[in-house]
Parts: C-alpha cells; sequence; structure tokens
C-alpha cells in the first residue's frame, strides 16, 4: 500500500510500504477513507522538530474496518469508525478518570496519512458509527484530534453559559475552541487573529468579537473589549511562550487559560500566575473520552468542524498538502486515499 514517509524539512513523499497486518490479538486495521495534515506534524516539515530518520507520518483518520485480531469484540469488519490520534485501553485508571492521552498502554500509529492503518487496542481506542453521509466525513475526521482539542481547552479552562471566552489562535484547533466555545454557551467569544479568511470562519463559527493585535496591544483591545477586567476563561491553541504569557494576561484574575498547543520553548510564567490569580490547565486532549459527547453533535448538524478543511487532495499529492499548509495558504488540509 501507498504512505507518507517524512525524510526531513520540506520532503514529504507517498512510497510504497507492506499494508498493515494484525499482529496481537487487540488489533485491528482500518482502511482510512480520509486523513489530513495537523499544525504539529509541521514542526517536523518546518525543520524545527529533527527527522532523524524517514519516518511514516500523520494521526488523523477516519476508515472502515478491514480486519480484526480474535481478542477484539467492539468492532467488526466493514464498520466505519472514527478513532483518536492514539490507542489507548479505555479500562484503566486514567482512561476512567477522563484522560486517556494518559492511558496506561498509551499507543501510537504508524502513520495515518496512509492507504491503510495498523490501530492498536482497537476495543478501546476506536467506536463505530453507521456508515455516514459523504458530507459529514469532513467533520467526522476533525473528531481524531482538532475539534476534541479544541473542546479540550473548553473543558479546562472551564467555559460555561454566558462566560466571557477568550481564544487564542486561529488555527484548526482554535477555530475548533469557537465552536467548543459557542456549543458550551459562551457569551461573548473574542478570537486573536490576523488572517482574514480565518476571522470569517470564526465568525461563522460564533465569534462575536476579532483582536487582531498581540503582545501588549492585543492585551489592550481585549481589556478594552471587557471593561478592563478580562476574560472568564482562555482557550490557547498555540503553544509558544508569546502566545501562553499573552493567554495568561487575556484571564481575568480567578481564572483558568485552557491549554492544548503543543509546548514548543513556552514559558509557563509561573510569576504572572502568582499575581494576576491566574489558572493553567491542559494537555494532551483525551479525545477517546470525547468521541461519545461530539459524535451525535457532528451526526445531528449541531456542529460543522468540517468547515476547517477549506483544501481537499488525494493522497498522492500530499506534499503539496503540507506546502500549502506551512505557507498558510491553507488551514487544513484533507487527503483522500
Ligand atoms: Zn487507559
Amino acid at each position: 500500500m501507498r504512505a507518507t514517509v517524512i525524510h526531513g524539512a520540506h520532503d514529504v513523499r507517498l512510497e510504497e510500504v507492506p499494508d498493515p497486518v494484525i499482529e496481537l490479538p487487540t488489533d485491528a486495521v482500518v482502511r482510512t477513507v480520509a486523513s489530513c495534515v495537523c499544525g504539529s506534524d509541521l514542526w517536523r516539515y518546518r525543520g524545527i522538530a529533527p527527522v532523524r530518520r524517514p519516518t511514516r507520518i500523520g494521526h488523523e483518520y477516519v476508515g472502515v474496518v478491514e480486519a480484526v485480531g480474535d481478542a477484539v469484540t467492539a468492532v467488526r469488519p466493514g464498520q466505519f469508525v472514527v478513532g483518536p490520534f492514539y490507542s489507548c485501553d479505555s479500562t484503566c485508571p486514567h482512561c476512567e478518570a477522563g484522560f486517556s492521552s494518559v492511558c496506561e498502554h498509551l499507543d501510537w500509529y504508524d502513520g495515518c496519512q496512509a492507504e491503510a492503518i495498523r490501530v492498536p487496542l482497537a476495543d478501546g481506542t476506536l467506536v463505530a458509527v453507521e456508515q455516514p453521509a459523504e458530507e459529514l466525513v469532513p467533520s467526522l475526521l476533525t473528531l481524531s484530534d482538532v475539534m476534541a482539542t479544541g473542546w479540550h481547552a473548553a473543558e479546562m479552562a472551564g467555559v460555561r453559559a454566558g462566560m466571557t471566552v477568550v481564544v487564542v489562535g486561529d488555527g484548526a484547533v482554535g477555530l475548533c475552541g469557537v465552536i467548543a466555545a459557542k456549543a458550551k454557551g459562551a457569551g461573548r467569544i473574542i478570537v486573536i487573529s490576523r488572517h482574514a479568511p480565518r476571522q470569517a470562519l470564526a465568525r461563522d463559527f460564533g465569534a462575536t468579537d476579532i483582536v487582531p493585535g498581540r503582545g501588549e496591544a492585543g492585551v489592550e483591545q481585549v481589556m478594552g473589549l471587557t471593561s478592563g477586567i478580562g476574560a472568564d476563561a482562555v482557550l490557547e491553541c498555540v503553544g509558544t511562550a508569546d502566545s501562553i504569557r499573552d493567554s495568561l494576561a487575556y484571564a481575568r484574575p480567578g481564572a483558568v487559560v485552557g491549554f492544548v498547543g503543543v509546548p514548543h520553548d513556552s514559558d509557563p510564567s509561573i510569576a504572572t500566575m502568582f499575581s494576576r490569580n491566574v489558572g493553567l490547565r491542559g494537555g494532551m486532549a483525551p479525545v477517546r473520552n470525547y468521541l461519545p459527547q461530539l459524535l451525535p453533535l457532528v451526526l445531528d448538524g449541531t456542529i460543522d468542524p468540517g468547515r476547517v478543511f477549506d483544501l481537499e487532495l488525494p493522497l498522492d499529492r500530499v506534499a503539496e498538502a503540507y506546502e500549502a499548509m506551512a505557507e498558510r495558504r491553507a488551514i487544513k488540509v484533507l487527503l483522500r486515499p
């Protein structure tokens, strides 16, 4: 089969690799219906994170089960499935407490930008859904990472009805954070964004205000919009030191910054947290725990996160997909095998 392999900075190729097979009785093999490129894949593509050897890449997918191991009982061949960007058992104490992304048996895929993947711990990882209408596929695909990650930011920040929420980041996760804040009843949603097409999509998703400034200018604008008080909750969806510093400054005393941006050289600004009485809570999203909540919202059309995909390409043009996202010509690219 064909799968995407990253060889180094600005070098991804679709290559012929061995077909995935059932290696353990708890495995499933899933034929991918759609996959996509994640902002976190770009760290390696841009050369910021090292690529030591050619490596399969991609961690988001929806697909159809092709085969299951002898111990698998929750899914069967032919079923359409959604799964998180990791594998988990869904039975350990951390999974049961709502944090499956820290599962005691956490496992990873070989690379999902491929025609098929081996899914470890299939019973704990995969959720079967009835064969969806074609137009629902992009939204279902976002549940494997970005929509559930935006939801996690809102959950960690404690977003409740009527709150004023600031969303930091206008990438796919930030935009999904807007959807999450809206779904949780936020009264006002302020998005930090400088890009017109992303601002428009943020407004469609429920943003009430756009702040184009960052740093001190951004803080001043957010304070201006909140009578100098600050936001009740902040969703940090970038992960840089600057973005975390700004997020802590947008928050009103007593508020929590929900952070889900993969940290890169980030400074937790403990002194600011102390002086402003602002909390920081978050981490890698426990996507599997949110699926039972989010799937019905997608299936009944309450949320439409698939709109973050503004470009769709066949898998054999995966190199173009990376280029388009790295150059910010696309928010997120959907890949069809
Ligand atoms: Zn677990």
